[in-house]
């Protein structure tokens, strides 16, 4: 419908995080349209996973706002006497906001006593309460998507680290999720098994999937990224292309990065 304004699926609005004392995230505001892949590059420490985790409210922000895809994540405004408060919403519905968000971590945790089908099984039967020959196609379906359609009756520990972690993006993806949340889905793995996870993500990417990527990998950012967002001690420093940020960074603090990483 033209004329209606495009909703981007991520904005986030002043962005703050304490850990006690320590002042984690220091106002961030970060916008990801739509089939958008978002790279998140930064040190150590600066606050990458941190934004990852109150994205899909596995931590709570201290200050700002959060929607995805147009809905106020984590909270609910309650406007009395002209005044408008924030609540914390229901645990009911924040698991339901979270379920939308598929998320993929460095360590895979796939059930160790399930095979690589029931893993993918699992969420659809225990959360969307999938009946049991519905989420076996489903999780076939998405086990072709990453190719492994000949692992489906292996284990976690007969399967190499990069099967495995095909298996953890399959596993996010049988939720049907409308954005993908990646931190460093490589680091764990042998060299060898990086680029056949890298391939998977940049299949997703070109299927439309909206991502945030934290990633390590240069070279992923330069080819699959749309925007690159440089952090560092809880600030956005630096967002653009990857060939603004990456290919001729402008802040000293991006610049030294890259020096380092490439
Ligand atoms: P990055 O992913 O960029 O390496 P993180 O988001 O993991 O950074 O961490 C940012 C800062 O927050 C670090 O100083 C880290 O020690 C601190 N931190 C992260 N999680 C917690 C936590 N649960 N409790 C206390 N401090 C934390
Ligand atoms: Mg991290």
């Amino acid at each position: 419908m033209s004329g209606q304004p495009v909703v981007p699926m991520v904005d986030a609005q002043g962005i703050h995080k304490f850990f006690g004392e320590l002042h984690v995230l220091r106002g961030i505001d970060l916008r990801v349209e739509r089939g958008e892949v978002c790279v998140l590059l930064g040190p150590s420490g600066s606050g990458k996973s941190t934004i990852l985790r109150c994205i899909n409210e596995m931590e709570q922000i201290s200050a700002g706002r959060l929607y995805v895809n147009g809905e106020l994540m984590g909270l609910r405004e309650v406007t009395r006497n002209g005044k408008t408060e924030l609540h914390r919403l229901p645990d009911a519905q924040i698991a339901r906001q979270r379920s939308r968000i598929g998320m993929v971590f460095q360590r895979f945790n796939l059930f160790p006593h399930m095979t690589a089908l029931e893993n993918v099984m699992e969420a659809p039967r225990q959360v969307k309460k999938v009946s049991k020959p519905d989420a076996q196609k489903l999780a076939r379906e998405q086990l072709a998507k990453v190719g492994l359609t000949d692992r489906a009756d292996h284990y976690p520990s007969q399967l190499s680290g990069g099967q495995q972690q095909r298996v953890a993006i399959a596993r996010a993806l049988a939720m049907d999720p409308e954005l993908m949340l990646f931190d460093e889905p490589t680091s764990a793995l042998d060299p060898e098994l990086v680029g056949e996870v890298l391939a998977v993500m940049k299949q997703l990417a070109e299927s439309g999937m909206t991502m945030i990527v934290v990633t390590h990998e240069v070279g992923f950012a330069r080819e699959v990224a749309d925007q690159v967002v440089f952090m560092d001690d809880g600030l956005i420093v630096e967002r653009g292309t990857p060939d603004q940020v990456i290919g001729h960074p402008v802040e000293q603090r991006t610049r030294d990065f890259f020096a380092k990483v490439l």
